[in-house]
């Protein structure tokens, strides 16, 4: 139907005769002549409809979105009329032939980023053929396929595991799936490809990839959906560096083939406490030129409880943060910042602006001025790098909560001060504790998912003291955000057994839940291990999007309903009689 699209034609087909498709972008009358910017996948192009051409009185008829054919000659814009916003601004087309291939309604929608995301969700295939959300989905294509090349290169094969499945624990809830043939049994949607790819290593596959579909029912935060696409990989006889070199050399081709971007070779590695420690985050942004330092040593003696309480505690921290040239920042500011940290269990934040660096004490304005000693700031100074000009917060308390509300302080100042250095910062956060203490549960849980190794090789060892055990798991972290997470898996029997205790599962659960894992384990299972990558937060990182449903074709809303499709539906009781259930209907 068309001999190029409308993004390509360019300079060089000046005097020819092309055949366009596309929609309407927009339709300006100047009495007597008639501009159209037609729009395709590719670009948009001004087409002219001079007043005794024989398209004049069907260009007439055109309104916004309707999808035509037109013919014409391409010609140079006299220069003053070069439009250099528009790739093809030299240019147009001046038509001999409009064909209307399929009017359209009044748009329900704007077509701009001023249309609110329901509107955008209801006619989403409205919505996707703007600019920016074709260049969105055709990234994330891209993206799509700079991984499978990569990984091919690499000797992985592609496999599929099954949808309809028994559940895999990734620590939220399962969508299930009542059996018709089987009355009373259900199907769990997998959380991700887990245990298939554990058997898969089981079964000599050696290096498996999938691009998987991932599905969790859990209450959807801002940016989750239930059903999010993940690149899974697994790989047999390997260690921890092992997945790590080869998941960052795959990332690496990916952000070079898709966006032509250089990412650091090696990935900085950081421990979870170190990450805790420095950034009070285990998915700390290296784009931001700020770290928390410990100032305990130098806060333990003096006279302000606040301080020196904490300081000789053991589990507890006095946390500073210094942010650079900010000694402006006005006690609105501060009180806003208080109440932020509040929210993450801050019972208060101190704070020391520095006018004079050069005048020790004498050069500080604040509050907890009057409690310290030279010492004391001379301490402080050294440690955290202070200059004139800056500020210095403070957080003191319990270890993990003054790390985590800081570091969510370092984030929004570092954002608030514009901070945020360009580029991408990617790094690696391993060593992380084996089990984390669910208070609610009164039990351990595993901090990545059950079927991880402990560093502990000896599973007498571990029961003795879990609490103190670390894993084998890693997560990959790009501009503040855990893209990828794994680990080296458990492959014997034993181990598995002590970890599903230690997690208060018992033998009959572990059993009935997993005993085809346990069984699995028990024919000569290799060493393997693995990682997942989140792709719809991959290709926002890429798009610069904010939201993960501006890289999804189709998502849902954050209560989980297609706008579209109207689904989830209420659906005949007969259908729901078959599968042996009751039809409640909706609660009241
Ligand atoms: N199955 C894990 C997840 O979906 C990733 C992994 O351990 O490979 O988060």
């Amino acid at each position: 139907m068309r001999t190029h699209l409308c993004g390509e034609v360019n300079e060089q087909l000046a005097d020819q005769t092309v055949q366009l498709c596309g929609w309407v972008d927009r339709r300006r009358d100047l009495g007597g002549l008639i501009f159209i910017g037609l729009r395709d996948h590719a670009g948009i192009i001004q087409i002219v409809v001079e007043p005794d051409s024989p398209a004049f009185s069907d260009a007439e008829g055109l309104r916004n979105e309707f999808c035509v054919r037109i013919s014409g000659q391409v010609r140079m814009r006299p220069e003053s009329q070069w439009n250099d916003s528009m790739a093809t601004g030299k240019i147009e087309v001046v038509a001999d032939r409009v064909e209307l291939l399929n009017a359209s309604a009044p748009m329900p929608l704007m077509m701009t980023d001023e249309d609110g995301e329901e509107i955008r969700l209801k006619y989403r295939y409205l919505d996707l053929r703007r600019p920016r959300m074709q260049h969105n989905l055709r990234t994330r294509a891209r993206m799509y396929r700079a991984i499978r090349n990569s990984l091919d290169k690499k000797g992985f094969t592609e496999l599929e595991t099954p949808v309809l499945t028994k559940a895999t624990p990734e620590g939220a809830r399962d969508y299930l799936v009542p059996s018709r043939v089987h009355a009373g049994q259900y199907y769990a949607l997998p959380q991700s490809p887990q245990l298939f790819k554990q058997m898969l290593m089981m079964a000599g596959m050696d290096r498996y990839y999938q691009i998987a579909r991932c599905f969790r029912d859990e209450d959807l935060r801002a940016d989750r959906q239930p059903e999010f696409t993940q690149l899974d990989i697994e790989m047999a006889f390997v260690e921890e560096k092992d997945v790590q070199n080869c998941a960052e050399a795959v990332i690496r081709e990916v952000f070079r083939e898709t966006l032509g971007a250089d990412l650091p070779d090696p990935f900085p590695r950081l421990s979870w406490k170190a990450a805790m420690d420095r950034y009070g985050s285990d998915k700390p942004d290296l784009r931001l030129p700020m770290q928390l330092v410990s100032v305990d040593e130098h806060v333990a003696h003096i006279d302000f409880r606040v301080f020196s309480g904490p300081a000789n505690e053991e589990g507890s921290r006095v946390a500073a943060l210094r942010i650079p040239a900010a000694a402006d920042l006005s006690r609105k500011m501060i009180d806003e910042y208080t109440q932020y940290v509040g929210r993450y269990g801050a019972k208060g934040l101190a704070w020391i602006k520095v006018n004079d660096s050069a005048a020790g004490l004498d050069g500080l304005q604040s509050p907890i001025a009057k409690f310290l000693d030279e010492k004391a700031w001379q301490g402080i100074a050294g440690v955290t790098g202070v200059e004139s000009g800056d500020i210095l917060l403070f957080g003191a308390g319990e270890w993990f909560t003054v790390s985590n509300f800081m570091g969510q302080l370092l984030v929004k100042a570092g954002h608030d001060r514009g901070l945020v250095e360009q580029g991408w910062q990617p790094l690696w956060v391993n060593e992380f504790p084996m089990f984390e203490w669910d208070e609610d549960c009164a039990r351990y849980m595993a901090m990545h998912h059950p079927f991880t190794a402990p560093a502990e090789p000896d599973p007498a060892a571990l029961l003795a003291n879990p609490a103190a055990s670390l894993s084998k798991g890693y997560d990959m972290v790009l501009n503040g955000s855990e893209i990828g997470g794994g680990s080296i898996r458990i492959h014997k029997p034993e181990m598995q057994q002590t970890v599903f205790k230690l997690l208060g599962i018992g033998e009959e659960e572990a059993q009935q839940k997993f005993g085809f894992l346990l069984e699995a384990l028990k024919y000569g299972c290799p060493p393997h291990g693995g990682i997942a990558f989140g792709l719809d937060r991959i290709a926002a990182l890429m798009t610069g999007e904010e939201s993960i449903r501006d890289v999804i074709a189709f998502p849902k809303t954050t209560t989980a309903q297609c706008l579209l499709t109207s689904a989830p539906s209420p659906v005949p009781d007969e259908q729901v009689a078959e599968l042996h259930i009751r039809n409640l209907g909706k609660p009241d």
